[in-house]
């Protein structure tokens, strides 16, 4: 069974589409990059697919369920664009936020040693144990996507879905970052990245789709550099990007 799976969707947020007629499913163990222009839908799309919106037409399916509806929040880690999500604007540290990724698992219980577990399990593997007492609002941009990701890791999610997640990160931390959700996805996570760095995306995933409004291609990297999927969806300005690529 695919973890998402898009039918036909179509979305307006008034009269005009911003997302029409999308078609397309995705794997587990997948790293599906979506990429295209500016206001082609991106965001839009990774949400409808996430369960944040209800399509106007088609239909998402999340593990199966209409991803609407979907209620096993754990299974689904959603990095919205702006880090700061981890904590929030609260006083949270890091390793507070984290463990706010076992709270879907114990809705009512007291922390178990297995949470704790998950827990020092995630900050390790992310790379943010020393920060762990650290406030994550104190934090730079890419810490705290790191610990974004971490309480992911802690809820024991099944997808990952990020948005621009290294937008003001510099250039070194990004591509740590990039490696490192490679490895993730490598151990098993299904993750879907909306990126507008060309080059990352056909460096570090497995599976490309290129949108603006429509979907102009779905298919895997070495494909998509050669088609011309990428002028289509780009219009003019695909000549911006080119630098982009590796
Ligand atoms: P991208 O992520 O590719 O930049 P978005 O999905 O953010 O694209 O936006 C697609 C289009 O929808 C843009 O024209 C944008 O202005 C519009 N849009 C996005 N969010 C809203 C919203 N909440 N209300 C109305 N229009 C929106």
């Amino acid at each position: 069974m695919a973890v998402v799976e898009a039918d036909g969707v179509t979305f307006a947020y008034g009269d005009t589409p911003v997302v029409e007629d999308v078609s397309l499913a995705v794997e587990p163990g997948a790293f599906l990059g979506l990429v295209g222009p500016n206001g082609s839908g991106k965001t839009t799309l990774l949400e409808l697919l996430v369960g944040l919106h209800r399509p106007d037409a088609g239909s998402v399916s999340l593990f199966g369920e209409p991803a609407h509806a979907f209620a096993d929040g754990e299974r689904v880690g959603y990095v919205a664009q702006d880090a700061t999500h981890a904590g929030g604007r609260m006083p949270v540290t890091v390793r507070e936020a984290v463990r706010m990724g076992r709270y879907p698992h114990r809705p009512f219980g007291r922390f178990s040693a297995d949470d704790r577990r998950a827990v020092e399990s995630a900050l390790d593997r992310v790379g943010v144990r020393d920060l762990a007492d650290r406030r994550v609002d104190r934090l730079s941009g890419g810490q705290q996507q790191r610990v974004a990701i971490a309480r992911t890791l802690a809820a024991e999610a099944d997808l990952l879905a990020l948005d621009e997640p290294t937008v003001g990160v510099d250039a070194e931390s990004r591509e740590a970052f990039y490696e490192l959700l490679a490895e993730l996805n490598a151990s098993g996570l299904t993750v879907i990245l909306v990126e507008h760095d060309i080059g990352v995306v056909t460096t570090h995933a497995t599976e490309i789709a290129c949108l603006n409004r429509r979907l102009f291609f779905h298919g895997d990297p070495d494909t998509f550099v050669e088609t011309d999927a990428l002028a289509d969806a780009y219009g003019g300005d695909q000549h911006v990007l080119a630098h982009d690529h590796p």
